[in-house]
C-alpha cells in the first residue's frame, strides 16, 4: 500500500464514524416520537389527585351544568309536534289523492298505467265509457296497507291525476279505514289541492 492510499483511508475513517454517530442521533429522535401506552407512575398520582379534586369540587356536575346553561341560550333542535311541524320537501310522498281540473272534472282518464306499474299491486281500477265518449273510472281503490310509497303511480300518470300529497297524518285504528276508495281519494285531492299544486310546480323543472 503506498502512502497516498494510506492517507486516503485515514481521511475516510472519521467520515464513517460520523455516519455511525448520525445514525444513533436519528434512532433516538425516532424513539422520542414513540407513544407511551402504559400508566406512568407520575401520571398515576396526578390522575388520583385530579380525581380527588374533581370529587370535592363536583367538577363533573359543574361541567354538566355549564353544558346545560350553554344550550339554554341556543335554538332547540326539537319541535313541539303536533303544534309545530318540520319542513317537507316538495317531493315528499305522503297520503294519496286524486286530483280534479279547475272546472271540477276528474283528471283521471282510466288508462290504468298506475295500476300496471304499482309493484305492490295496491291499486284496483275499473272503468267504463261515458255517454260523451270520455273514459272514466267507476272504481279506483288503493290498499294503503299494501302501498310502499314508491311514487311510481304518480310518475306513470300522464295527467297528474294520482299524486302522493304532503299529508302524513292519517293513522287509523282499523285496517278497513286504510282501504281507500275513489270518493276518499277525490276528497283528499279537494282538500290538499293548493299544497299539491304548489309542490308539483316547485318540482316541475326536474320532472
Ligand atoms: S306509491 Fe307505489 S306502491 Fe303505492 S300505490 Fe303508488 S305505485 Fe303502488
Ligand atoms: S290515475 Fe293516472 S295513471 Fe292512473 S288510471 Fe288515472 S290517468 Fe291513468
Amino acid at each position: 500500500m503506498n502512502l497516498n492510499k494510506l492517507f486516503a483511508l485515514k481521511k475516510a475513517a472519521p467520515i464513517s464514524r460520523s455516519i455511525l454517530f448520525s445514525n444513533n442521533i436519528s434512532t433516538s429522535a425516532v424513539s422520542r416520537d414513540y407513544k407511551y401506552v402504559g400508566v406512568r407512575e407520575e401520571d398515576l398520582y396526578s390522575g388520583f389527585t385530579n380525581k380527588a379534586v374533581n370529587k370535592i369540587l363536583m367538577g363533573e356536575l359543574m361541567k354538566g351544568m355549564m353544558t346545560t346553561l350553554g344550550k339554554f341560550f341556543t335554538e332547540p333542535v326539537t319541535i313541539n309536534y303536533p303544534f309545530e311541524k318540520g319542513p317537507l320537501s316538495p317531493r315528499f310522498r305522503g297520503e294519496h289523492a286524486l286530483r280534479r281540473y279547475p272546472n271540477g272534472e276528474e283528471r283521471c282518464i282510466a288508462c290504468k298505467l298506475c295500476e300496471a306499474v304499482c309493484p305492490a299491486q295496491a291499486i284496483t281500477i275499473e272503468a267504463e265509457e261515458r255517454a260523451d265518449g270520455s273514459r272514466r273510472t267507476t272504481r279506483y281503490d288503493i290498499d294503503m296497507t299494501k302501498c310502499i310509497y314508491c311514487g311510481f303511480c304518480q310518475e306513470a300518470c300522464p295527467v297528474d291525476a294520482i299524486v302522493e300529497g304532503p299529508n302524513f297524518e292519517y293513522s287509523t285504528e282499523t285496517h278497513e279505514e286504510l282501504l281507500y276508495n275513489k270518493e276518499k281519494l277525490l276528497s283528499n285531492g279537494d282538500r290538499w289541492e293548493p299544497a299539491i299544486a304548489a309542490n308539483l310546480k316547485a318540482d316541475n323543472r326536474y320532472r
